[in-house]
Formats: C-alpha cells, structure tokens, sequence
C-alpha cells in the first residue's frame, strides 16, 4: 500500500476533535498561527523531503521546525489560506498516511537505531506491519490521536521514559520473546510496574491486535475516556488481563513476566557517535538548540546528510538528529560539523539536552518566554552542571515532555519559575520543588551550585508513573 500523495485523495477534511493532536490534516490553533504535525515513519527522513519540509515552512509558516518526543515534526505559524497548499506540498513529498483517516494513529514508536547497531532485535517488521494495520482498519481510526504504541527492541539507545498506551520490548537481543505492557513504559528498577506478561514474537501481533479489540470494545460503553490507562484506572490490571486472555485464548501472565526487567539505556546515547551493524560505518548524533531549526537550518542539516550519510536523516524522541550511514573517516568531521552548524553534540553542553516548550512565543497559556529563557539559561550553566538533562515549560501541562526531566522549569510569571529535580515519590509530578519564583539567573546558581550526590540521575527514577501529559 502506497502513501497518500495528493490531496485528491483527501476526500474529507478531518473534523475537530476536542483537544485533539495536531496533524497534518487538522492543524492546531496556537498564538503564532497553526500547527501542522508531520508524522515520521520511525523518524525516518530523506534528505530531499527535509528540504520539501523547509521550503514548505518558509513558504507557509512562520519559519519554525520543531522535532517533538515522538520523533515527528511540526511546522509553526500556519496561516489558514496556506494550510492546503501546505498539505498538497507535504503530501506530495511523501509525507502523507496510507489512508485520509490514517493519521491521527500512526503513533508507533521504535529505538532510532532500532536494527542497525548490534545487540538488539530488529522489531522494524513487526512495527511496519502495525503501523499499516492501524491505519487501513476503519475500527482502529477511531483512537485517540494520543494513543501511542511503542515496539522496543532492547536497543541501547531507547526512550523507554515515556508512557505509552501499549508496549512491547524484547526480552533479549536473542529471545524470540517480548514482554509487554499498557498504560506505563517498561519496568527497568525493582520497584516499577512489572510487564503485564510474556508472548512469542509470533504472537506479537496477535496480541497488539487483541489489546486494541478489548479496550475500543471497552470504549465503546465508556466513550469519555480515550486511553488504556483510563481503562486499566477503571478496572484493574487483573480484570483487564484477564479479558485480554479470554480473547487470545492463552495464557500471558507468567513468572519470567514478573522478574523481567529492562536494561537501562546508555545516557545520552544519541549524542556523538555509534557504531552500526556489521559495517565500519557509524551514526552522528546531535541536537538543535532546544528541538528547533529554521528552514536554513534544515536545509542545512540535509546538505550534510547528503554528503555524509546517503541522504538519510533520523529524528529522535530527543528532539534531535542523528545522521546513519556515516564511513568511519568521515565520522568525527560529521560531529564537528553538526557542531558548526549549532548542534550540540556532547551532554556537557547544556544545550545538548535541554528542551523547552514554545512558551509565550508560540502559546497563550505560557507563563513565560521559555525559548528565550531557554537559551539565556543553557549559557549560564556552560561548564557548571554537566548531564544535567533541563526542560523549561511555560506551564504545568509540560506538553515538552510526557515525563519528569531530572530538573524542571515550570514558569510562575514572566522572567520567574519554579525549580523541581526529579524524585522517586513526588510530590509533584515534575518532583521536589527546589526553589521557587526564581529568575533565570538564581536558576542557573541553584542549578549550578548543585552538590554532585544530590543531582538527579539522567535515568529516571525506579518508581514509574502512568499517567502523563499530553505530547508535543
Ligand atoms: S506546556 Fe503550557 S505553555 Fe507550554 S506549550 Fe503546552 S500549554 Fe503552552
């Protein structure tokens, strides 16, 4: 089955849905105009559709890209008599679903690396097949535009942080089994949620396909809620495993289930460089300065790819960019170039991991100008607190990020937040409120004065939550 490439096919607009996602047929209102979500197959672009993407921004927005934690893109400041020439020109690039109604599910998120570096199983079949099942069956283009899948291979480099509505991660790089898991992400401490139970790889689809049945069954007489974690809330993890193995007719729940955890990704793993598969060949990593590129930018990115990395570009849940493909010669000069080009690609530059909603440029509920605050902050804290991973968001809804970051930003007013470092137990969902009502500069002295045995690890802490916020 081939994508949409015109908006001939395109019958119907896609009606509003109430706090729904941006797509890329139904693009969000914001302060600097709408918002068009280009969704990524595995955050997997060409060079030529990056450049599709730019011009299409400089032509029909306002100029600015952001990667989002799906490892999507979206394009800023739309204005309404540009939004279908916007659409006719990503749809033409290849961009579009498979089907009209198909987009708002495409929501399958792999590892970036996700069969291409040792260690790990290649889940990229498995995650292909049900990207294309949610998009051509009627019953699944019911979900909630935030119903997210994610297919875990074991990859070293992973965002297994994020909640997700359904997960699957391979027991070994060996073991033709997953673990899985809803409402939640994979247990990696002794203390998180253990996986809900086991199947064979075999299995794995038949058991994706079965979890959906059962809750769009349940659904169907609850129809205010729209994710599994309203309907795990409701009913319990027992009841809700049970009806999923009445309908498979086996058995999912088991010991091994019980005792699996996750190996921890490597920190910042999607910085610098990475070894692939079998090949001399290497991955770059780096990311924009706070998630964001110009069209310049872009382009500029993709000349790079061009000439170092067959023209292949991977956008990570990061919200930065890796380049595959590179020969080892060329390997460090690709970093450095990245770096020339703003990237940063070490975790002790703060920018390298520091991400920042629009704030009050882009969003009529922020409390704060976050890019900018964002950019005076990552200069203040150069060389004084390095892999300390920062978000700043313009209020609490943190859109930025589904889960808490080792420190959090939340703004108070304009020029003052709130300081939270991420803990196992609250009390807030960004943490423990370290200081409060602080500008940018007593932040980044709280920040940078720091001891070393109280920093918050970049690995998130053992107790997991569940819930989580809506995703950027
Ligand atoms: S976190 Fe708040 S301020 Fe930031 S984009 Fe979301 S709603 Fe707007």
């Amino acid at each position: 089955m081939s994508q949409l490439s015109t908006m001939d096919a395109v019958p119907n607009r896609i009606e509003d849905r109430r706090s729904a996602c941006p797509g890329l047929f139904r693009m969000a209102k914001a302060l600097d105009g709408a918002i068009c979500r280009v969704k990524l197959t595995f955050g997997t672009l060409s060079a030529e559709q990056a450049h599709r993407i730019a011009d299409a921004a400089r032509q029909f927005g306002n100029g600015v890209i952001e990667i989002t934690n799906r490892a999507n893109l979206q394009i800023r400041g739309v204005r309404p008599d540009t939004e279908n020439p916007l659409i006719a020109a990503l749809l033409a690039a290849g961009l579009g679903p498979l089907t009209d109604r198909g987009d708002d599910v495409r929501n399958v998120m792999v590892s970036p690396i996700a069969g291409v570096v040792p260690g790990s199983f290649d889940v990229r079949p498995l995650a292909l097949q049900l990207l294309e099942i949610l998009q051509t069956d009627a019953s699944y283009q019911r979900l909630s535009p935030k119903f997210s899948i994610l297919v875990d291979g074991g990859e070293s480099v992973a965002m297994v942080e994020h909640p997700h509505d359904i997960w699957l991660s391979a027991i070994d790089a060996e073991s033709p089994r997953f673990a899985l898991g809803v409402a939640g992400m994979p247990p990696t401490g002794a203390d998180d949620t253990s996986a809900l139970g086991s199947v064979d790889a075999s299995r794995a689809m038949q058991l994706i396909t079965a979890i959906l049945d059962v809750f769009i069954d349940w659904n169907a007489a609850n129809p205010a809620a729209s994710r599994l974690r309203h309907m795990i809330a409701a009913i319990g993890r027992d009841a809700f495993a049970a009806q999923l193995e009445k309908r498979l007719n086996f058995s999912i729940r088991n010991e091994q289930a019980d005792e699996w955890r996750r190996s921890l990704p490597r920190p910042h793993g999607h910085l610098g460089l990475l070894p692939e598969r079998g090949s001399d060949h290497r991955l770059a990593g780096a990311m924009p300065p706070l998630g964001r590129l110009d069209p310049d930018g872009l382009d500029a990115v993709a000349e790079l790819a061009e000439k170092s990395s067959n023209g292949k570009l991977l956008i990570t849940p990061w919200q930065s960019i890796m380049l595959p493909e590179v020969p080892e010669a060329m390997a460090s000069q690709t970093v450095r170039e990245l770096e020339a080009l703003g990237f940063a690609a070490r975790p002790d530059n703060p920018l390298a991991t520091m991400i920042s909603c629009s704030g009050s440029a882009g969003c009529g509920s922020a409390l704060g100008a976050t890019q900018a605050d964002g950019l005076k902050l990552s200069a203040l804290l150069r060389g004084r607190a390095p892999d300390m991973a920062v978000h700043l968001t313009g209020c609490a809804k943190s859109c930025a990020s589904p889960s808490a970051k080792p420190v959090t930003l939340v703004a108070t007013e304009p020029g003052y937040y709130n300081i939270f470092l991420r803990a196992t137990n609250g009390p807030s969902r960004f943490g423990k409120l370290l200081a409060a009502h602080v500008t940018i500069e007593e932040a980044a002295d709280w920040i940078g004065n720091l001891p070393l045995n109280s920093r918050p690890s970049t690995q998130r802490p053992l107790t997991s939550g569940s819930g989580g916020p809506p995703h950027a």
